[in-house]
């Protein structure tokens, strides 16, 4: 099915994503609860988004859709396919070889989804160690402030020892999760000028 090409044509190198134009695949890591799937519909524009029409191919788990960043269009197929109960080594080195940038999840109210995003972002160096793999550090739900468990400061600190970015975001405010899209695609890009230079 066309799904099932998208997810394992070309997965190795992620050489295709260098070119212009070309879709680059986007992958939702984190523990269960913490926001992957809300996330994910946001991004597909389920809710009350004007333009759920643009996603061109659709599914629980696979979204393709092109967004403007910075004047210039971009298009990602995002990947949700993480089932975080049945995590094991080998199954997460499958599915990181799937993607050319990851947005690793966790949510700002659960220490442990914290811990285990530190854990997923040891695993992502190993098997991808390609030094400019896109990564941003998310640490969603930040609308429960009184829920915190994780504080800004400590999580942003981290994003500095794992060489990665970090935004904070709310998917049921709707609060910076664009900005998260955005701001993989301007990783990729510049992975992608440097490698033309
Ligand atoms: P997944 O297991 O990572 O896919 O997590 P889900 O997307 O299914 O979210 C788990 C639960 O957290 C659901 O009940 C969501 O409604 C809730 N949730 C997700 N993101 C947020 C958020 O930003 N704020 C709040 N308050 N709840 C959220």
């Amino acid at each position: 099915s066309s799904s099932d090409s998208v997810i394992s044509s070309d997965s190795a190198g992620g050489e295709q994503s260098a070119e212009p134009g070309s879709p680059y695949r986007v992958v939702l890591l984190g523990g269960s609860g913490v926001g992957k799937t809300a996330f994910a519909s946001i991004f597909a524009g389920a809710a009350d988004s004007m333009d759920s029409d643009d996603c061109e191919l659709c599914g629980d788990e696979v979204c393709e859709k092109e967004i403007e960043v910075d004047g210039e269009t971009a298009t990602i197929i995002l990947l949700d396919t993480w089932d975080a109960e049945m995590e094991n080594d080998w199954a997460l080195e499958r599915y990181v070889q799937t993607g050319d940038a990851y947005l690793l999840l966790y949510s700002i109210t659960d220490r442990a989804s914290f811990l285990r995003a530190s854990e997923l972002r040891i695993s992502l160096r190993r098997l991808r160690p390609a030094r400019h793999t896109p990564i941003i550090l998310v640490g969603n739900k930040c609308d429960l402030v009184r829920r915190r468990e994780v504080s800004t400061n400590e999580a942003r600190a981290c994003a500095a020892v794992f060489d990665c970015k970090f935004i904070e975001t709310s998917t049921a405010m709707q609060h910076n999760v664009w900005e998260a899209f955005y701001g993989i695609v301007r990783q990729l890009r510049l992975r992608r000028d440097s490698k033309e230079n």
